[in-house]
């Protein structure tokens, strides 16, 4: 696929790039910001179906948007999970009912979801899972008891999907569903916080103690949620990759000033490995670019996902490296109330931790290589 602009596309990036510098500075918070990209159409451009109140955009369009969004210094999208996870879900498996009731606050921005899949004993060996859902004797509802966690936003989302067992006596991928469960249910739903290395708490611990969930919001049938859950996580990487390239370009950059203001551009350790993180950087856009045209082959998002993680948490160890002894005490406006208010250098650092272990650990990406793409002999999962 030839990834050219076309002039549509130009045009249609440079509206992207007056409407955010428009709306700039970005300080509203976090909900109200999703409301005013909703109101212009922002908001689901690349579901391949309008009518939701999303504006319809081609491949390379979203591109554009993504590439101009992460250029503007708007914030993280906090809307990210229900646009990017759920609604193509949805739009695959969802019924007419569904669409019709999820995907316009969604497409406004308006409401917020949250992905309930991991548990204390079930995270990369998702088909462990224990949070069951029992059918009421009307039919009409679930009760769903159990625990999940690390659930990103959940302290911010007005619903989530869960997967679930259904069926007591089901093993592993078998009886499960996919629910969808709105999160104001006080008494059976309750969100604690984790407090990360960064300090702050973008994740939960999240307990359901016969939260309800209708009957007509499973997507999917009863029992067949297994299907639906990993379609999902084939939506989890797509053009975001791009966006998060320039992301990582931009943070580069600021890791390269920092190091040219205060001399250390001239220790030969430093500048080898900035210039290698740059050149890796390159060749990471060139291989989402062919991936995203469909010409990747197998193993392609595995491969994605190691090379960004991997280099990403080289970025924060090089940016600490720039930023020296200073980089292991806090800033000078430290206070007790916030102990752990960090700089750019050290929230990279801390942060990028995380990334080797979400959206499928290397350990794991590295076993899908082998197994799908090297065909070595499957990894026994007792
Ligand atoms: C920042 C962040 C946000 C997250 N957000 C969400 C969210 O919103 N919703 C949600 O449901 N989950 C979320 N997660 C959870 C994430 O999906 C899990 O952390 C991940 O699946 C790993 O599971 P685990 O933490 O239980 O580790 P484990 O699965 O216990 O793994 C521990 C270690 O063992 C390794 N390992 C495990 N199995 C194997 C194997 N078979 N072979 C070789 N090595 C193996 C792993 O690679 C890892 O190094 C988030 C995690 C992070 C860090």
């Amino acid at each position: 696929m030839d990834f050219g602009f076309t002039p549509a596309d130009d045009s249609f990036r440079a509206e992207a790039r007056a409407w955010l510098a428009g709306h700039a500075p970005y300080d509203r918070g976090r909900r109200a910001w999703e409301g005013v990209l909703g109101a212009a159409g922002w908001v689901g451009i690349g579901w391949g179906e309008g009518g939701y109140g999303n504006r319809t955009a081609t491949l390379t369009q979203q591109v554009a948007w993504a590439e101009e969004y992460a250029r503007s210094g708007a914030p993280p999208r906090s809307g990210h999970i229900g646009e990017n996870l759920l609604a193509p879900t949805l739009l695959a498996h969802g019924t007419a009912g569904q669409k019709a009731r999820f995907l316009p606050p969604i497409a406004a921005g308006a409401e917020l979801w949250c992905q309930g899949y991991s548990e204390p004993g079930a995270g990369s060996d998702l088909a462990a899972l224990r949070t069951r859902a029992e059918r009421s004797a009307d039919g009409r509802s679930y009760r769903v008891t159990g625990q999940k966690i690390w659930t990103s936003l959940a302290h911010e989302a007005d619903w989530c999907f869960v997967l679930a067992r259904t069926d007591p006596e089901s093993r592993r991928h078998h009886g499960l569903t996919f629910l969808l469960l709105p999160m104001d249910q006080p008494g059976r739903i309750d969100v604690r916080p984790i407090r990360q290395l960064t300090g702050t708490s973008d994740f939960n611990e999240v307990f359901f103690d016969g939260a309800h969930a209708r009957a007509e919001h499973v997507v999917g049938a009863e029992g067949d949620g297994w299907r639906v859950a990993m379609s999902l996580l084939g939506f989890e990487r797509g053009v975001s990759t791009l966006a998060q390239q320039i992301g990582f370009a931009q943070e580069l950059a600021r890791v390269v000033r920092a190091a040219v203001e205060n001399g250390t551009a001239d220790d030969p350790v430093v500048r080898d490995r900035l210039v290698r993180l740059w050149a890796e950087l390159r060749t990471m856009r060139w291989n989402a670019l062919r991936t995203l045209g469909g010409s990747g082959g197998p193993g392609a998002p595995s491969v994605a996902k190691l090379l960004w993680a991997g280099w990403h948490q080289r970025l924060g160890e090089v940016a600490v490296q720039v930023r020296g002894a200073a980089a292991g005490v806090g800033p000078a406006d430290w206070s007790p109330a916030a102990p752990y208010r960090l700089d750019d250098a050290q929230h990279l650092f801390l942060f990028s931790r995380a990334d080797t272990i979400y959206g499928g650990s290397d350990q794991v990406q590295r076993t899908i290589i082998a197994e799908r793409v090297l065909g070595l002999p499957r990894q026994s999962k007792g």
